[in-house]
């Protein structure tokens, strides 16, 4: 009995060494580089630049049919005359007629290029929506320390950012050592088939190899991760897949006077309730680990001694990651019911009813694997499952050891010295995918500053940018391109 005392002892006093040592070297991974050479911007006219660029109705709609050609070519007109250097001595292409690809031919022949991804389209306002806007959605209108409008956010800031820091290099003389691609997609609201798909064709076939590419899909966010009380630049490395299924139960209808025990919307219902209560399984991937990885350190002691020793305590971190939406999205396929459809008079039973869910698969599921699941889940053969043709599987994760994710992080600790860096997973889908077959590093980050009231702007109403913020992205695209003569 004393002996297995002893024992019991003796192993408690190991596993807490372990927790401590494992504790203690779990040492910050922020970098603390000097910062970055200080821009000379002129406010007025970049803020001008970008509230004009706001204005151009460049807008993808769902169906494709309705998109109108002349906003694109308008919004190229305005790119040519804003920015001289950058079409005087960048190669500019138009490809498929209205996307955009700039070539910056570096010194260096030998030296991978460099991708930097936005995207010019926009989504539709919702005419119901219109109202509650407080400055027009399309009026690029600046008030208050801000820039507001669609596409301020998502990704006129990316497009013109990058252009605004390409021409003021250029203005300085300088020119970079790699080759510097800008890839600007034309319907990345509606899945870049017609726009980044087609750049990214048009790279392979010149056998083009970027060292690594960026895109949005990622921001600083403030507030939004639980317990964490410093800002955290996400750079997103890899993103979930995208599946949507509808569900279609028929029936011989009839009158709602001689009922069947069962209608088609009962049985539908039910089905979509089965979907709704079982949740996926949870899984902590690597993108979520590195996440910790470099989020754990900056936290206090107690956290800190949970997020060194996942290897222990991941079921609690599970459990804590599923408490928020935001959080628990980050470890599970996600589903979401958007459409219900079903009969059209009070006393005719419908003949069919229909309903469309849409999913969000995290790294390690398929999309042939949550059709199986949802088939299983829903076991009822009356119901029929479909998935709509256009689907994702989710991204491969990126690793954060490559040359583009540390040139990015170290000019995010120059630009935003006051954040943690991390990597993260982006939940929505962004144009990056078009490219996996060129590179196997692909980030995703704009500098901009979200708190949990901001996220809903985006694609939602008063969409807007801090001009504190657009500066900043500028300062990043620079410092960015300056940084890639030295790390690649
Ligand atoms: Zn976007």
């Amino acid at each position: 009995m004393k002996r297995l005392a002893l024992l019991l002892t003796a192993l408690f006093g190991v596993l807490i060494a372990l927790l401590v040592i494992r504790t203690m070297t779990f040492t910050s991974r922020q970098l603390r580089p000097p910062s970055a050479e200080q821009l000379q911007l002129d406010k007025d006219a970049i803020v001008t630049r970008l509230s004009e660029a706001i204005q151009f109705k460049t807008i993808s709609f769902e169906s494709g049919t309705e998109s109108n050609p002349d906003p694109f070519r308008d919004f190229h007109a305005f790119l040519a005359k804003s920015f001289p250097r950058v079409h005087a001595q960048l190669t500019r292409e138009v490809v498929n007629d209205h996307s955009l690809l700039y070539t910056w031919k570096g010194k260096d022949d030998r030296l991978k290029p460099i991708l930097l991804m936005a995207h010019m389209d926009v989504v539709p306002v919702d005419p119901d929506s219109e109202k509650l806007w407080t400055h027009a959605p399309f009026s690029g209108q600046v008030a208050d320390g801000y820039v507001w409008g669609r596409g301020t956010m998502d990704d006129k800031v990316s497009v013109l950012g990058i252009l605004e820091a390409v021409e003021k290099l250029l203005a300085d003389g300088f020119q970079p050592h790699c080759t510097v691609y800008l890839a600007f997609g034309h319907d990345e609201e509606i899945g870049g088939q017609q726009g980044a798909a087609k750049i990214a064709a048009l790279l392979s076939e010149r056998r083009v190899q970027p060292e690594f590419v960026l895109d949005e899909g990622s921001a600083i966010v403030d507030g939004i991760i639980p317990g964490v009380a410093a800002p955290i630049a996400m750079i997103g490395i890899g993103e979930k897949g995208y599946l949507t299924l509808q569900l279609t139960v028929t029936s011989t209808g009839g009158h709602s006077s001689l009922p069947p025990s069962e209608s088609a919307i009962g049985i539908l219902s039910r089905a979509i309730d089965k979907v709704e209560t079982t949740r996926f399984p949870r899984r902590v991937n690597d993108a979520v680990k590195e996440f910790f990885n470099f989020v754990g350190p900056e936290l206090s002691w107690h956290k800190k001694v949970l997020l060194a020793n996942l290897w222990l305590t991941e079921p609690w971190l599970e459990r804590e990651l599923a408490k928020s939406p935001l959080t628990d999205s980050m470890i599970r396929t996600t589903k979401a019911t958007t459409i219900f459809q079903a009969g059209d008079k009070e006393n005719v039973l419908p003949a069919r009813a229909q309903a469309i869910i849409n999913f969000r698969l995290i790294s390690g599921d398929t999309t042939d694997a949550v059709i199986e699941r949802v088939r299983q889940v829903i076991d009822d053969e009356r119901v029929k499952i479909t998935p709509l043709p256009f689907s994702i599987e989710p991204s491969p994760i990126s690793s954060v050891d490559a040359d583009g994710f540390k040139l990015v992080r170290r000019t995010i600790s120059q630009v935003a010295p006051q954040t943690i860096v991390a990597p993260f997973l982006t939940i929505a889908a962004t144009d990056t995918r078009h490219y996996a077959k060129l590179t196997k590093h692909i980030y995703r980050f704009v500098p901009i500053a979200l708190r949990p009231e901001d996220a809903e702007r985006i694609h939602g109403v008063d969409e807007r940018i801090s001009i504190e913020d657009y500066e900043r992205c500028i300062r990043f695209y620079t410092q960015l391109i300056r940084n890639s003569q030295s790390s690649i």
